[in-house]
This record gives C-alpha cells, structure tokens and sequence, in this order.
C-alpha cells in the first residue's frame, strides 16, 4: 500500500502506463472511432472502460498534469496556472518550479516505496515538475524529448536515450515530440518493466488542425498504434487529456479574440489593472499566448465589483468572477488567484493587449486553443476494465480526470 495526498493506492501487479495526451479533446477520439483508424483505443474503450471525464480549469497544460500526477485539485497542488502575478514584486512568475508544487506526487511516492517509476514529458518546461522528489540514483527515469540528447544517468536516470530509441531528437514543433515519449515508454517498458510510467505529449497537431484534417488523423493512428504496443507489453494503459480545444476564428478565419486588457485600460486608465493570461509559456508559436481564462488583478483605483459591472455580458465572455467565488467554483488555490477570473465561451478567447500578442506563428491556420470551461472535458479510458468497487465510484458522479492514477491502479482488472 501506498498512501499519497489521501489516497490509498495498492501495490501494481502489472505495469500501469498513464498517457497525458495533451490537448487531446474528445473530438479526435469521436473522429477516430467514426472512421475506424484507432482500433486499439476503440478496443479498450469497448473491453476496459471509458467516459469522458472533467479535467481541472484552468484547462491548461501544468494544472492538469499536476492534479493527474497528485491525485488532487489545484486548490490543493497550488499550480493553477502556467503563470501568476507576484502581488508583492508585481511580476509575473512562471508556474513550471517543483517547489510551487504542494504536496506529494503519486509518482515519487510509489518510488520511495520500492517502486521503478518512469516520468516522460515532451516539453521540458514540465520536466521537474513531474520528477519532484523522484530519486533517479534508484533506477527511476525523468526526462524530456526536446532535451533526449542532453539525459544523463545523474539528472534523468538514464544517458544515450536518442541510440536506445532509435529515432533522431524531434522537432520542438512536431507531432514527433510527442510520438518520441511514447516509443521511448515502449522500448523502456520492454527493457525495464517499470512499475509506473507517465508519458505526457504536446499539443502541438491539435492547437493546429481540427479533428477531420489529416493531419491529426494521421497523429491519432501514430498514438494508437504505440497505444497497443504498451498494451500487448502487459501493461494497463490509462488514457487521458490534460484539456481539450475548440476552433476560435471567426468565419473569414480571423482569431476571435477579447481584448482585455485594452478594454479595462479603456476603462480604467492605464497600470490601473493587470491582466495575466495563464497560457503564456516559452512555447506559444501555435497558439500566440491566447486562451479562454485570464485573470485579472487590480493596481489601482480599479475594484474586484467595478471591473466585473464594466465587462459582465461581453459578447464572448462565459463567466466574470471574483477570486473568492472562482476559488469555490473551480476548486482553485486563493494565494494564486486573481481579483477577477474571466472564461471564454467555447468560439472566443482572451488576449491582454492586442500590441503584446504575437499571432505570426498561427501561418494562416484557424486560431485553436483552450484554457475555459468548454475545453475542460476530457478522455478517461483504461484498457482493463473496472472491478466492481470502481465500477460503482465511477458511475457515482461525474468523474474528475485527476482520479485516472486512482483508477488504473485500484480499479483496473487486467484481462
Ligand atoms: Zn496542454
């Protein structure tokens, strides 16, 4: 037994493999099915079990690999966002530090027990986040593929990663960076037989082509495929999202976007308001730092009530908030909140200023992107199916996606 953040996990009789499939929306999965070019997830889905499942907003990237990692909401692990604003220095601090991380991962837990524990992300920027307190001295492995050329024993526990997976360093805009974490899962599930693993991939294909385009067709046969082989290895395969992503572009293909910032310094004056857009991360070509939540916080004469009276109602805007009522809502850490949450509806998104926003990188492509509620429902599928204790927690309430851990190694029945 295993006991992290209130949970008690068994000990795995079999390899568990949880697959953060990053940005990957229902939709993708609702195309493969249709069409017929994902039978190994189509099996799973029909052998083991499957739902769709509520991610945790902000539906963004590092909040939800850490409640998938902590087994917890982020009022609990404190990463709300990819970014929040210092009140004290009046900076914006990127959320992507182990040490703003709270409380225990299930994966260094299971590996001060005894485990072999593997942590795989494609960006690096999660990197050590998910390697929080993991000992890579004791045969655990942590490492990223954009930096699969730079692993050494000391820092990833594991060297000449790019030889022992055959394949040359992928593209940091690829649907290759993520097609790496996985073959490099297999070939370690083949050699070491881990205990857990977590492979998490990149957005990349889903911030640029819809469901029905080539493209992402193409992405969803490669992860299939690698799907099947992690399964046919003996493990449980555990699939989830850490958000999805909606098409944001108006008909003539323009992004749809809220300008907030522009519209509260309209408002209010400039530097009376501070907008911070939670998305913003190294990594933003694809999707040019626009999302569906922002947070708001006040420098000046500016209150929480009259920046909510002044934009409630905007065209585009789903939901205005205050901290306190966001905090309940989204089950959100107040420490890191903003004075005012704003969420997109679905077809729109919210930028700070239009000056500071750089859409260059979208080359034409429809704006997608995620970050609000309507981009919060995600994949929730095991290979195996549930025993009856599962069968009747899932059935219970609307299953959030950070039980996926819980579920895969405490409900699964291996075939
Ligand atoms: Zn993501």
């Amino acid at each position: 037994m295993v006991q992290v953040n209130g949970i008690q996990y068994r000990w795995p009789q079999y390899p568990v493999v949880v697959v953060c499939i990053d940005g990957g929306d229902p939709a993708y999965i609702q195309q493969g099915l249709q069409e017929g070019f994902i039978p190994n997830i189509a099996r799973f889905m029909k052998q083991g079990f499957s739902v769709v499942a509520d991610g945790t907003v902000p539906s963004f990237t590092c909040p939800n690999n850490m409640s998938i990692i902590t087994g917890t909401p982020a009022s609990k692990h404190g990463i709300s966002g990819n970014f929040y604003l210092d009140t004290r220095t009046g900076e914006a601090v990127v959320m992507t530090g182990p040490e703003l991380l709270r409380g225990d991962t299930i994966l260094a837990r299971f590996a001060e027990g005894g485990a072999r524990v593997v942590a795989i992300t494609a960006k690096d920027k999660l990197r050590r986040q998910l390697g929080k307190n993991l000992d890579v001295s004791k045969g655990n492995i942590n490492f990223s593929s954009e930096k699969a050329d730079q692993c050494t024993l000391a820092e990833n526990g594991i060297e000449d990663v790019l030889e022992f997976v055959g394949s040359p360093l992928p593209h940091m805009y690829s649907a290759d960076l993520s097609l790496f974490v996985l073959d490099a899962g297999i070939k370690i599930l083949e050699r070491n037989r881990p205990d857990l693993m977590y492979l998490s991939l990149t957005d990349y294909i889903q911030h640029k082509h819809a469901p029905a385009e080539d493209e992402a067709k193409r992405f969803y046969m490669d992860l299939d495929e690698r799907f099947g082989k992690l399964a046919a290895l003996g493990a449980v395969v555990a699939l989830t999202a850490d958000h999805g992503m909606n098409d944001k572009a108006d008909a003539e293909g323009k992004p749809n976007v809220i300008w907030l910032q522009d519209i509260l310094d309209r408002e209010f004056g400039k530097g009376d308001t501070r907008v911070i857009c939670p998305i913003t991360d190294a990594f933003v070509a694809h999707h040019g730092a626009l999302g569906g939540f922002v947070r708001v916080w006040c420098r000046g004469k500016a209150t929480p009530k009259k920046i909510i009276d002044a934009i409630r109602g905007t065209d585009g805007l789903e939901s205005v908030l205050d901290k306190e009522t966001a905090c309940k809502v989204h089950d959100l850490p107040p420490d890191r909140e903003g004075d005012v949450v704003v969420i997109s509806t679905a077809d729109a998104c919210i930028g700070a200023s239009a000056a500071d926003h750089d859409l260059s990188g979208l080359e034409g492509h429809r704006l997608r992107t995620h970050g609000g509620v309507s981009e919060a429902k995600v994949p929730f599928i095991l290979s195996a199916p549930l025993n009856d204790e599962y069968r009747l927690k899932a059935g219970a309430a609307t299953l959030k996606s950070y039980r996926i851990f819980d579920f895969a190694i405490n409900g699964a029945m291996p075939l």
